[in-house]
């Protein structure tokens, strides 16, 4: 079994990528799942990139240049009427010391008077896992709503109180942690992501 990281420090996302993670037998059975704090590792990352895709790089090279295999996510919410913003800054929409309470009153002030017809906007998430061995897999997955103007719910974390989905006709905040991999962004991300991690393990004869 080898070591698997998870280059996050955001305790939320740990928690549905653990899960994620252990949903999939294979994976299961070949990773033990450890994240920064479990290293000890405390740093924060720039995040400079100007995509999904090159954040996510960014966070799992420092978990390769440690040696582990890493898995890094980079999600965030683009909503339409505001041209896809907050996007890559999803998580300092409002500035130095932001909080998810601070991005989403943000978020509400921005999108008063937008009728709900247009507050239409989805969560991107990509996911990239790095081998210390030099491959690299990356998947993305999205995940359409709404944003309401007022908070539902007390689940999840970020915006999920305002983003409403569409499959579900609940916010991400109302949904149980099963039912929100389900439907999420990180959920299908992770499920593709799966797929061609258990094929490279195959391919590089681990397979059991
Ligand atoms: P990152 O850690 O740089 O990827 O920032 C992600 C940010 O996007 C979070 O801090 C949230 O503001 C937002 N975000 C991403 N995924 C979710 C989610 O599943 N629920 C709520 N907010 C999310």
């Amino acid at each position: 079994m080898r070591d698997l990281l998870l280059a996050t420090h955001n305790r939320h996302k740990v928690s549905e990528l653990r899960q994620l993670i252990a949903d999939d037998a294979t994976l299961r059975a070949h990773f033990r799942v450890i994240s920064f704090d479990d290293i000890d590792f405390h740093d924060d990352i720039i995040e400079d990139g100007q995509t999904f895709a090159e954040n996510a790089t960014i966070k799992a090279k420092v978990g390769v240049s440690m040696g582990y295999i890493t898995i890094a996510d980079d999600s965030g919410l683009a909503v339409d009427a505001l041209d896809g913003a907050p996007g890559v800054y999803s998580a300092r929409f409002s500035g130095e010391g932001a909080t998810d309470a601070s991005n989403n009153a943000l978020l509400l002030e921005k999108l008063e008077g937008v009728p709900y017809e247009a507050r239409t906007g989805r969560y991107v998430c990509v996911i990239v896992c790095m081998f210390p061995e030099g491959q690299t897999i990356s998947c993305r997955g999205t995940c359409e709503g709404h944003l309401l103007n007022a908070p539902l719910g007390e689940g999840g974390f970020g915006y999920d109180p305002l983003f409403l989905e569409a499959n579900t006709g609940k916010t991400f905040a109302q949904l149980t942690a099963e039912e929100k991999n389900q439907h999420s962004h990180r959920g299908k991300a992770m499920r593709a992501l799966a797929e061609q991690l258990i094929a490279a393990l195959a391919s590089q004869g681990e397979e059991e």
